[in-house]
């Protein structure tokens, strides 16, 4: 089973995306932070991240910006979640790194098949 990194400060938007992943049949590890989410992918195997755009501590561009800079985990696949809907921050997180960009409120089924393109691009759906 594929296993989802879930960060967001935002605890309702937390528990709903890991709920909808989980009922997508994923495993998901849940944090609050970037910071968090950085330790977290130093000791667990996560094949897939869901990075909420505005944390505390470690906001999601920054934490994208590490895992690129990272040789072990560079081709991590990236989903960015944000409020924002600028245009230029969408940019800004496709230069930063993300492989793709969802605004909140999401459709937990757009969610979902945005999710399974990205799993299905990286080695997850070999
Ligand atoms: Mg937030």
């Amino acid at each position: 089973m594929a296993t989802i990194l879930v960060a967001d400060d935002d605890e309702m938007f937390r528990e709903l995306v890991t709920e909808i992943l989980t009922q997508g049949g994923y495993s998901v590890v849940r944090v609050k932070d970037g910071a968090e989410g950085w330790e977290a992918l130093q000791k667990k195997k996560i094949d897939l991240a869901v990075l909420d755009l505005n944390m505390p501590n470690m906001d999601g561009l920054e934490l994208t910006r590490k895992v690129r800079d990272d040789a072990k985990l560079r081709d991590l696949p990236i989903l960015m979640l944000t409020v924002r809907a600028l245009v230029e921050d969408q940019v800004t997180g496709y230069e930063r790194g993300a492989d793709d960009y969802l605004t909140k409120p999401f459709d937990s089924k757009m969610l979902l098949a945005r999710v399974k393109v990205l799993a299905r691009r990286s080695s997850l759906g070999k």
